[in-house]
């Protein structure tokens, strides 16, 4: 018999309870027969039925939970599904306790077999309350979900119907999967490509199974996994090696075993479903992550939280951040005064040194504590799951804006760095939603304005550092959310698809951690400085020192010469030549429009005298216009070369650039503009 000829297969799993066998005798009437699993008493019964014109061969699983290793039960469900690789599996499910099903439910989906759901106990569910959006469910799921009540016939011929379809058309669901977070992420990654490379595991597991499928059952410690590599690859295989360093790391990382990780990651998945899809009427069981989502992602309230926990978290950073700043600030004062005073020449290393090196990088990392306690606030809302939950919060200004709450998420990230937040986008299943979440990405505020922030608040606006900051922050939103709605309107079009937010339950997050994912970016800011910055400083500082004679600094050095070419550009906004020098060079990295100002203001003088000097070129009005230009212009180099890797067209990129550049002269012009007309200036 050829493939084409040989009998369609049908299996059906689900939970103990479920209404397994009910469904089972409902599809294949009296046409069955009893026979037990090979090597094991767990009992197999196997009927015929048709619909929709194909005839097909019924497999009644046992009931399980879940997929892991634990049963008999679940070896059988895992190994038939794997091995046999039936044409579809109806997954009844039970609609009174649609949570706890649901669980199986991912798992099936994770092994990418063709899935139907049967919402069976739809008569209890009703009398319970429950009401379930099948179509939404259907769509969250990507799968079919046909509502059946096994117990009176109700919805047989419907479910013979679809199984009958998705055999005969072969129907290509989106591809739906649940992810465990970003750190667990990378660890599977890692572990995916060490599986791939393997050549015996390549032949002879990858034909069963996917390598994520085996990378996730390998952190589960799923013994069968374990054992099968064994024998494939050998006890020594470099999988085992990356295995245990994966597991200690994340061990350490979440403080509790990445197995309860995964589980908790599941339940998320399935929280979340629940949450959009269906409606209880009356008050069941609720989790206490329920009870602080009922307050957290609050319709009303939700929004309000989220924006204060954001203006705190830029309080703390100025309020707290002054205390260490002003320690670092006298480190370089007194590194800037030993070298005017033990190095006097040649002048010009003196000058390197002082207004160059110590001047630029300094002028930057002065800004560590700020940035450091940024990354702090940030590592707590992601390691205690708030972050995962700003999706909710922003769900209905996304859908308005014709894009899915999921999109949020990379938004939020890029308050950290762009670079990482773009890649994130990558979790968004509609091409047309990826690229617009990548497009406005850049014009969230990352941690590189905030040296930018702290220069000018601290000069302009002392007394409201945080809140002004905090404005700028939500500048950013409000164009990236208004760009995004323009680029829906006009180059991307269409409906965003719906798809999963995951809940993860909340958690203490473990200092250990927090301390681990704040040093983590830290240290990259401080290689940042050793590096980027330091180079463009000496750059600037060349540019400022030459020709010499001209003197340091002045409009008749190089860096003047060049401003002046681009003064013009920058005049209507209320700039001088400066602002040109340090938005010019803090194209590469924005730390060094600071650098600039560093540099060509001069160090070894006291924060008031730096702000004296500011104060001669900037007003309070050109201030707050030249931070909105520095957020808004041009993403760093960085950026703009993953957004060409993740767009894979130069053409993106260079949109990227271009609109950005257009936005930010334009919003500059209108704060300067609109200022004046106040009496500002
Ligand atoms: P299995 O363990 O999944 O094979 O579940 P069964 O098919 O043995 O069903 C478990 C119990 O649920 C039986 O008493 C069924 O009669 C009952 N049952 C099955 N489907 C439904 C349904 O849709 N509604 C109600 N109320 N009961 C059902
Ligand atoms: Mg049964």
């Amino acid at each position: 018999m050829t493939p084409a000829d040989r009998r369609k297969v049908v299996a059906i799993a689900g939970n103990p309870n479920a209404g397994k066998t009910t469904i089972f005798n409902n599809l294949t009437g009296g046409r069955q027969h009893v026979g037990n699993w090979p090597g094991v008493t767990v009992e197999k019964k196997e009927g015929r039925s048709s619909g929709g014109g194909v005839a097909f061969d019924v497999v009644d699983l046992p009931g399980t939970y879940s997929l892991t290793a634990y049963s008999l039960e679940e070896v059988v469900v895992r190994d038939f599904i794997a091995g046999e690789k039936p044409d579809a599996v109806v997954n009844v499910v039970d609609a009174s306790n649609i949570e706890r099903n649901l669980y199986l439910t991912t798992q099936l989906l994770e092994l990418g077999v063709p899935l139907i759901v049967a919402l069976n106990m739809a008569d209890v569910a009703e009398s319970r309350g429950v009401a379930i959006d099948i179509a939404l469910l259907s769509e969250l799921l990507g799968v079919p979900v046909v509502p059946t009540v096994g117990l009176r016939n109700r919805g047989t011929d419907a479910l013979k119907e679809t199984i009958g379809k998705t055999l005969r058309d072969k129907i290509r669901f989106r591809s739906v999967r649940v992810t465990y977070g970003r750190e667990a992420e990378e660890e599977i990654a890692k572990l995916e490509r060490v599986i791939e490379d393997d050549a015996a595991m390549r032949d002879r597991l990858l034909g069963k199974y996917s390598a994520r499928w085996v990378a996730v059952k390998l952190l589960e410690e799923d013994e069968r996994v374990e054992e099968d590599i064994e024998v494939l690859a050998g006890p020594d295989s470099p999988v085992f090696e990356k295995l245990e360093e994966s597991r200690r790391h994340l061990l350490t990382i979440f403080g509790e075993d990445i197995e309860t990780v995964i589980v908790d990651n599941r339940y998320g998945y399935v929280a979340g479903i629940v949450r959009e899809a269906v409606v209880r009427s009356k008050e069941g069981y609720r989790s206490r992550s329920d009870r602080i989502d009922s307050v957290l992602t609050n319709r009303i309230l939700g929004f309000p939280i989220f924006a204060l926990l954001m203006w705190l978290m830029f309080f703390l950073t100025f309020y707290l951040g002054r205390f260490p700043m002003t320690w670092i600030d006298h480190l370089f004062h007194w590194m800037g005064n030993w070298v005017s005073t033990n190095l006097t020449s040649p002048a010009w290393l003196q000058s390197l040194l002082a207004d160059g090196v110590i001047g630029g990088v300094g002028a930057v990392l002065i800004f560590l504590p700020q940035i450091m306690i940024i990354f702090l606030c940030i590592s707590l809302l992601e390691d205690t799951g708030y972050m995962a939950r700003t999706a909710f919060i922003m769900d209905r200004v996304m859908h308005w804006l014709g894009l899915h709450g999921k999109s949020f998420i990379p938004l939020v990230m890029g308050f950290g760095c762009n670079v990482p937040a773009v890649m994130a986008a990558r979790t968004l299943e509609s091409e047309k939603d990826r690229m617009i979440t990548i497009l406005v990405n850049p014009l969230m505020s990352c941690t590189a304005r905030l040296p930018v922030y702290a220069l000018f608040t601290a000069a302009f606006f002392a007394a409201h550092q945080g809140t002004v900051t905090f404005s700028l922050y939500l500048l950013g939103i409000v164009l990236a959310v208004a760009m995004a709605k323009l680029f829906r309107a006009t180059i991307f079009r269409g409906q965003s698809e719906p798809f999963v937010m995951e809940l993860p339950p909340y958690r203490w997050p473990t200092a250990k951690g927090t301390f681990i994912h704040m040093w983590e970016r830290g240290s990259l800011f401080l290689r940042k400085a050793g590096t980027v910055i330091l180079v463009g400083s000496v750059i600037i500082w060349v540019l400022s020192y030459f020709p010499t004679g001209a003197g340091y600094g002045s409009a008749a050095s190089l860096a003047g010469r060049i401003g002046r070419v681009f003064e013009p550009l920058v005049k209507p906004l209320g700039f001088d030549w400066r602002a040109a020098v340090a938005l010019i060079f803090g194209f590469v990295a924005k730390e060094i429009v600071v650098s600039t100002y560093g540099a060509l203001l001069g160090v070894g003088e006291s924060k008031a005298a730096t702000s004296a000097k500011l104060h001669r070129i900037f007003t309070p009005l050109t201030a707050y216009g030249f931070m909105a230009f520095t957020l808004l212009y041009t993403p760093c180099l960085a950026t703009v070369a993953v957004i060409r890797r993740e767009t894979g067209s130069w053409k993106w990129a260079a949109f990227a650039v271009g609109y950005s550049l257009a936005l930010a002269w334009l919003v500059a012009f209108a704060i300067y503009r609109i200022g004046l007309l106040f009496g500002g200036g």
